[in-house]
């Protein structure tokens, strides 16, 4: 059988600049071939992703035999013979960008070695820029198995070739210029632990160390320099500074100043404050970067494995655009956050009951962030922020004229998240 079709590699033409004639030729080439060594770079990048996608698929391929023991080989079987009669376009670089105040997405991440060779199937097809399959298994009293294939539809649907920079194109990218023209914006990572929350924000792992200069954060700070430069921007005479907060528990915690407990306060005029929040001014992408890696270190600190504190915490990552008066007016900011594991709510029962509560509080804040986030659809609604602490120190981002969201749920393909992947999509 044939493995899903992929998707033809256009060279970015766009990003290619032809070098004018005259006297500036000599700067128009070197940034030509800048550029030449950016597409370049994109290009490799997408032919490993390829190859590790090949190798997956092949594996998937001999374990198709009833022979290889997979015991959900009659699944697998059902789900290729389904995507043999469906058409499939993905979102293709190129597809035109929405402006939309609220734009919803998902992003399917890939199978990874260790959950093929566990054996695991993966259940989602992402047949066009905007839709999502999952094919659910089921089995009927009398044994026979079956498929129950369900349909969903979003802004954007991302595949599992998508690359960081792809999926950034399409969500985040459009907010960094709103927050020049001083709007408020934010950007959730919803999802499962393990669905790629951290890999989408954070930037890919390659083995235990984290690649931060292809996350989201860094590609929207590096947008905020490179916009900064322009001339419709550079006499706004603006200062960037990042900050970055973990939310735990309802507690603030700041990643800036050794995880240091921070209050919330809300005034007279309903304006809320975290109070000695660090708001660090920087330069370039590197002091950017720096910040990142160092709150990430604290963020996992004292844990032997990363994803079970991080699964826990909503990480709040801000870029702060001010005025450069005495003053420092806020001009626009933007709130890039990773947020805690939405399975937790199958914990409630759990006999811990630090688990427990835990599980409770993260519910409770996902619960107030949709709630938040649907009311925003509806001119003059209600809006509890005052159900959590995440909605609480959101609430300037949220409210106004100029404030835009994009929420990215993260899906992990494998079977046996099935359930956890329905529950993330509804
Ligand atoms: P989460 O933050 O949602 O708990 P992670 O970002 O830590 O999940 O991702 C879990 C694992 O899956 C990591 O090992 C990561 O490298 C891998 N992963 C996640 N998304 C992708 C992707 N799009 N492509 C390849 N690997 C991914
Ligand atoms: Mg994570």
């Amino acid at each position: 059988m044939a493995p899903p079709a992929s998707k033809p590699a256009p060279a970015s033409k766009a990003e290619v600049r032809k070098p004018a004639p005259g006297p500036a030729a000599s700067q128009q080439n070197k940034r030509r071939s800048v550029a030449v060594a950016e597409v370049e770079k994109l290009k490799d990048n997408r032919e490993k992703r390829r190859a590790q996608q090949a190798q997956v698929y092949e594996a998937q391929e001999r374990m198709k035999t009833k022979d290889h023991g997979n015991p959900n080989w009659e699944f697998m079987n059902m789900i290729e013979e389904f995507k043999e009669d469906l058409e499939i376009n993905p979102l293709q670089d190129g597809d035109p960008i929405a402006n939309h105040q609220i734009t919803v997405c998902i992003r399917k991440r890939p199978l990874s070695n260790k959950e093929v060779n566990k054996k695991e199937i993966d259940v989602i097809t992402i047949p066009s820029r905007g839709g999502i399959l999952v094919h659910e298994p089921k089995t009927k009293v009398d044994l026979t198995k079956y498929l129950e294939n369900q349909n969903f539809r979003f802004d954007y649907a991302f595949d599992e070739t998508s690359s960081n920079e792809l999926v950034y194109k399409y969500t985040a990218k459009s907010l960094v210029e709103s927050i020049f023209d001083g709007g408020m914006a934010t950007c959730f990572a919803y999802g499962q632990t393990g669905s790629g929350k951290t890999h989408t924000m954070g930037g890919e792992f390659k083995g235990k160390s984290q690649d931060s200069t292809n996350g989201i954060y860094a590609l929207a700070a590096s947008d905020v320099f490179r916009m900064l430069k322009t001339p419709k921007h550079k006499a706004k005479n603006i200062v960037v500074s990042c900050s970055y907060f973990e939310i735990y528990g309802g507690k603030v915690f700041d990643l800036l100043s050794g995880k240091s407990k921070l209050r919330v306060l809300e005034d007279g005029k309903q304006q809320v404050q975290i109070v000695g929040l660090t708001e660090t001014e920087v330069a370039s992408v590197d002091d950017v970067l720096k910040l990142i890696t160092s709150g990430n270190n604290l963020r996992t600190s004292g844990q032997t494995s990363a994803n079970v504190n991080s699964s826990r915490s909503h990480a709040v990552f801000q870029i702060v655009l001010r005025v450069n008066t005495r003053r420092r007016p806020l001009h626009g900011k933007f709130s890039l956050i990773d947020l805690a594991g939405n399975e937790r709510g199958a914990d409630t029962n759990s006999a811990n009951r630090q688990t427990r509560m835990e599980g409770a509080e993260i519910n409770k804040s996902l619960l107030a962030l949709k709630e938040c986030i649907r009311a925003l659809g509806r001119k003059g609604a209600h809006l509890p922020f005052r159900a959590s602490k995440l909605t609480q120190v959101l609430r300037d981002s949220f409210i106004g004229e100029r404030a835009r969201t994009c929420m990215i749920a993260m899906i992990n393909p494998c079977l046996s998240s099935c359930e956890h992947t329905l529950n993330t999509l509804r």
